[in-house]
């Protein structure tokens, strides 16, 4: 086997770049970290300095997927105490599932005292591989409490990550250290750097609000009432919301907001608006977390013109389907109605809110093209459909976008970080059914293998 990530390398297979412009390709020359060219054979071995080695490859390149919403790090602590040594990824999926089943609301860590930063740089290294060998090279982890920070910035300062991480910092409002929205810019000020801040391994993103409840225990905040009068429970005030999203954004902050039901929805677009600079809200990659129940039309269209991303995850969706049929009958068809922001031209990230919910790309992306649901024998609302390549857009350029990295992750193009991911089908041809039961068989990140089966 070719030594890898040292000398540069023309890997031959057949490339589905995601790349708008050239989504197909034979071949991909890697030099250093950095893809140096993509095209047909002969143009990337022109391009290729002498001295490259080449490789033929039996799979398909894609780019590296990247989890818009997954708690890493908790994902860490988790499989730290819950999983045996030798488990692998599929193991891992399971585990966590189980543990989410059997209690929506266990805690991620067993200890009587706070994980130690030690034990933190352990979760890492434990969770890393599992999540590389599912053909992940970076995550946004959407709630990063100050000690989680620690963990990533000292796991990065020891050359410990090999997975990109952006970090949303989650100020808990209601704590002694954060009583309300307005000890929030204070404890940012401490955190050093915003929205943004940092390289290619661990970066700030937004950082992180709850805005309404959760969808399943009926507290998503509705326009059309659960039943009688009961729109479902706000967790701050649009008033506060609006004096922390004007000073978050004054300082050069990023919102991501959960906001699962409609009626959160236009709430939060309402404070965005408010609080958008002139120069748009865009470059702060804000974001409406969830948003899969009854969201409007007015309010898809709106998020799409302020360029205000909608962070989806089918698993959410596959997980309470039918726990939402119950409450609300047919209205529930158009759970996490994707089709609808993708035609409205919404920026769209995929993730899974690992570990809560099932988080394997393999499982979740079919989940999206199917409509699928756990318990419900037919598929639900079917029309909001999308194709698969379109669900690994969510997973690449997508969730690129939301970790401020459009330039330089989330396509295989020159110029580009390396990072990809070598599978046994081909997903712009294959069943989604068949992509179900993929195989990785190879993960690189930066040209550095990360997994190989
Ligand atoms: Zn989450």
């Amino acid at each position: 086997m070719p030594e890898r990530g040292v000398g540069p390398r023309i890997l031959v297979a057949p490339v589905r770049t995601m790349d708008p412009e050239q989504p197909d390709a034979e071949a991909v020359l890697v030099v250093g970290d950095r893809i140096g060219a993509v095209g047909q054979a002969d143009e990337v071995r022109a391009a290729a300095p002498s001295g490259a080695v080449e490789e033929v490859l039996d799979g398909y390149l894609v780019p590296g997927l990247i989890d818009a919403h997954a708690h890493a790090q908790r994902a860490g602590l988790k499989a730290l105490q819950l999983l045996d040594d030798d488990a692998d990824a599929e193991a891992f999926s399971a585990a966590m599932l189980a543990d989410a089943d059997a209690d929506p609301d266990a805690p991620d860590w067993l200890g009587q005292e706070p994980p130690t930063v030690k034990q933190r740089l352990a979760a890492l290294r434990r969770v890393q591989p599992l999540l590389h060998a599912m053909g992940f090279t970076g995550v946004i982890d959407p709630a990063v409490t100050v000690p989680e920070l620690e963990g990533y910035r000292e796991a990065r300062r020891l050359g410990a990550l090999t997975l990109r991480i952006v970090a949303m910092p989650y100020p808990e409002l209601g704590t002694p250290e954060v009583p309300d929205v307005d000890a929030v810019p204070a404890l940012l000020a401490g955190i050093g750097g915003t929205t943004g801040t940092g390289d290619d391994q661990l970066r700030l993103g937004p950082i992180k609000v709850y805005y309404d409840g959760e969808g399943l225990k009926g507290q998503a905040l509705l326009e059309r009432p659960w039943r009688d009068d009961y729109h479902g429970v706000r967790r701050i005030s649009p008033e506060e919301f609006a004096r922390l999203a004007a000073a978050c954004v004054a300082a050069g902050w990023g919102l991501g907001v959960h906001a699962v039901g409609g009626g959160a929805v236009a709430e939060v677009l309402d404070g965005f608006e408010a609080a958008a600079p002139p120069g748009g809200l865009e470059p702060l990659r804000c974001q409406l977390i969830h948003a899969y129940l009854e969201p409007s039309p007015e309010s898809i269209a709106r998020a799409a013109r302020l360029g205000v991303i909608a962070s989806l995850q089918p698993s959410i969706a596959w997980n309470n389907a039918a726990g939402l049929t119950a409450r609300l009958g047919e209205r529930a068809a158009e759970v996490n109605p994707v089709r609808a922001w993708l035609d409205a031209g919404a920026h769209l990230a995929f993730g899974s809110d690992a570990p809560y919910f099932p988080f394997d790309p393999r499982r979740l992306a079919p989940m999206a093209a199917i409509r699928r649901m756990r318990g419900l024998d037919a598929p639900v609302g079917p029309g909001q459909a999308i194709t698969l390549l379109e669900a690994l857009e969510g997973y690449t350029r997508g969730a690129a976008f939301a970790s401020l990295a459009e330039d330089r992750r989330g396509m295989l193009r020159e110029g580009y970080l390396a990072d990809w991911v070598l599978l046994d089908v081909d997903p712009a041809r294959c069943a989604p059914e068949a992509f179900a039961a993929a195989r990785v068989l190879r993960t690189e990140v930066g040209g550095r293998t990360v997994f190989g089966a």
